[in-house]
């Protein structure tokens, strides 16, 4: 016993008696990958697979489960990269639909992609409607982590992470993950990405498993800090409106998420959001989220029209909750 695991940085591992043994070729799979899968696909209840970035994930999941002319219908508000990946494969035939997913997925969707919460809008998915819908239902589920939601228990088939925010969890590493609840799918996904070549470093595997040992106090926590600055930015008079899955009665997310609402949230202002940004001085003018450290950007650069121009997105870190308080304050002031 080790306290710590060891990073096996090896691309080849001789054959044994002439035979290749379980690790032959790192880019078909290597021990740590191994090891972090097993670790991940322990906290969702499947079998996990390791990708160099949730973007790697979610091509793969596209590429190994859809076929030319079928249609993928991906939540309204979700992740904006995730509908652009989509119309980029639209030239290899595949169809994008958007839909609320509050309520059913479409009928004719072979591919249902949900997020649970969306990121940047909060909205919850109806996960009962879609696991009775005949489509491959995944559920990108980065904003939430296992620690709140496990989808495979609600009936989803494929759960999708950007380790890259709450499971990597300290800005410094880039990894994705599919968790598959049919052996099919990931005999399918394990072959295509040993194929593609989409494979995560043994350094990246190393930094996940190092990262899921605190994973549920981070989540625990951020969760307390962000329904706490929720609910203030919610009185606050520059404020004109807060996304917050813990905020107002949302039964849904009450349903699935336990023992808290996550760290992400989003908040509308009325006059300069820029002003809000340069403001700041404890939280990081950043994008990306699910840090130790708190980040905080106008949307409306990245994802345009769709997005309210005032519509800023905090992703709570592990810093005192007044400390972060007055940060917002004294920046929502300069409005
Ligand atoms: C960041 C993000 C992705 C993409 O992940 P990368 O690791 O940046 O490639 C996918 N889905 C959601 C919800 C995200 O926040």
């Amino acid at each position: 016993m080790t306290e710590s695991t060891s990073i096996d940085r090896s691309t080849i591992w001789p054959y044994e008696e002439g035979e290749p043994g379980p690790f032959f070729y790192a880019r078909y799979s290597h021990p740590t990958g191994v090891e972090a899968e097993r670790a991940l696909g322990a906290l969702e209840g499947g079998r996990a697979l390791l990708f160099p970035s949730g973007a790697a994930a979610a091509t793969a999941a596209l590429l190994g489960l859809a076929r030319p002319g079928q249609t993928v219908a991906v939540a309204h508000g979700a992740y904006y990269g995730t509908a652009l990946l989509v119309r980029e494969l639209e030239a290899w035939g595949l169809r994008l639909l958007e839909f609320d997913q509050t309520g059913p997925p479409p009928e004719d969707a072979d591919l249902v992609w949900l997020e649970a919460p969306s990121n940047p809008f909060l909205t919850f998915p109806d996960l009962e409607a879609a696991s009775a819908h005949p489509g491959t239902v995944l559920v990108d589920a980065t904003a939430s982590t296992p620690v709140l939601v496990r989808p495979l228990e609600h009936g989803a088939d494929l759960v999708l992470h950007s380790a890259t925010k709450y499971l990597g969890g300290h800005h410094d590493l880039l990894l994705g993950a599919l968790v598959c609840r049919y052996e099919e799918h990931y005999a399918r996904l394990l072959a295509l990405r040993g194929r593609t070549g989409a494979v995560a470093s043994p350094d990246a595997a190393w930094l996940l498993l190092r990262s899921l040992r605190t994973l549920a106090l981070r989540v625990e926590r951020q969760s307390q800090t962000a329904l706490e600055l929720a609910r203030r930015l919610d009185a606050h008079p520059a404020v004109a409106r807060v996304r917050y899955p813990g905020l107002g009665p949302d039964p849904r997310a009450a349903r699935y998420m336990q023992g808290g609402f996550g760290g992400l949230l989003s908040f509308d202002v009325e006059g300069d959001a820029r002003k809000v940004e340069t403001s700041l001085r404890v939280i990081r003018n950043a994008t990306s989220l699910g840090g130790v450290t708190s980040t905080l950007e106008a949307r409306r650069r990245w994802e345009g029209e769709r997005v309210p121009a005032g519509l800023l997105r905090l992703s709570v870190g592990l810093e005192d909750v007044e400390e972060l308080w007055s940060d917002l304050e004294q920046a929502l002031a300069a409005l």
